[in-house]
């Protein structure tokens, strides 16, 4: 389909042992169908099916509880079968710091935070914390950004949000924040005035589908050394989502940025 190296920098998967029932709870929640079973094994599968070189999983931890089981399976596979893995962190815990240094430790260049299944705003004091203890350590911060699904009426990472972050943490998280969904899923033309051209990172995951023409515009406005190519697999279908991709006619520069450069200098990795 094309000569493209693809990494996909916005997946998830389950454990296998709670797969079929995480993804039943989240498909009751009012997203679309999932594509895949939500196991490790079927994103590796569909990797190759898909053409795409690298995925990135990015676990979330609903409860403060569940951080260590995600973070050793994370450690444990991380980098394995063309998967990278986020570690995960939660707002309710106090220790951070050692939570933060087992993932640096076990090599995870990244963590997840979701506000909507958090339960704490994007710029609550505790979220700052976790980005400036995960900056100061290298480890880029991945956050769900506007509206989730789940809670569309009660928005926990708005663009104002962002921007309270932003300056909350002057300078410290440049270029170590991703925000998902371009920035704020269903905000584009909030992003489009107040985060471009801010020094973070936006994915594609989602959003693209919805608005392909407000998604070119916000490309186009941040610049492609900024755009990490994400799909949110398995709630879309990746080869439909590629073709939503391409359809939108950047250069062939812009689509190697995207599709995989600009990732595999956040993940570390060469090609
Ligand atoms: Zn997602």
């Amino acid at each position: 389909m094309n000569g493209y190296s693809i990494i996909d920098f916005h997946t998830h998967t389950f454990p296998k042992k709670i797969a079929a029932k995480a993804i039943a709870k989240l498909e009751a929640g009012g997203r679309s169908k999932a594509h895949l079973d939500g196991t490790p094994e079927a994103l590796i599968k569909a990797n190759a099916a898909d053409r795409i070189d690298y995925s990135v999983s990015l676990p979330i931890a609903t409860n403060a509880k569940q951080v260590e089981t995600i973070n050793s399976i994370s450690a444990e596979f991380n980098g394995k079968n063309g998967i990278f893995f986020a570690g995960a962190v939660h707002p309710e815990r106090e220790d951070i710091e050692e939570i933060l240094d087992f993932l640096k430790a076990s090599g995870i260049k990244l963590i997840k935070i979701h506000p909507d299944f958090q339960g704490a705003r994007f710029d609550d004091e505790r979220f700052i914390r976790i980005m400036r203890e995960a900056a100061k350590r290298d480890i880029v911060t991945v956050a769900h950004a506007g509206v989730d699904l789940d809670y569309p009426d009660d928005v926990h990472c708005t663009p104002d949000m962002v921007l309270n972050v932003l300056s909350a943490l002057d300078g410290i998280i440049d270029n170590k924040l991703v925000l998902a969904h371009l920035g704020g899923n269903e905000y584009p033309d909030e992003v489009l005035k107040k985060l471009c051209g801010k020094p973070v990172y936006f994915d594609t995951a989602y959003s693209l589908t919805g608005y392909p023409e407000k998604c070119r515009e916000i490309i186009r406005k941040h610049g492609a050394d900024k755009i990490l190519f994400a799909t949110d697999s398995p709630w879309v279908d990746r080869k439909e989502y590629l073709k939503v991709f391409f359809s939108l006619g950047l250069s062939e520069e812009e689509n190697r940025k995207i599709l995989a450069g600009n990732a595999a200098k956040l993940l570390g990795i060469y090609f």
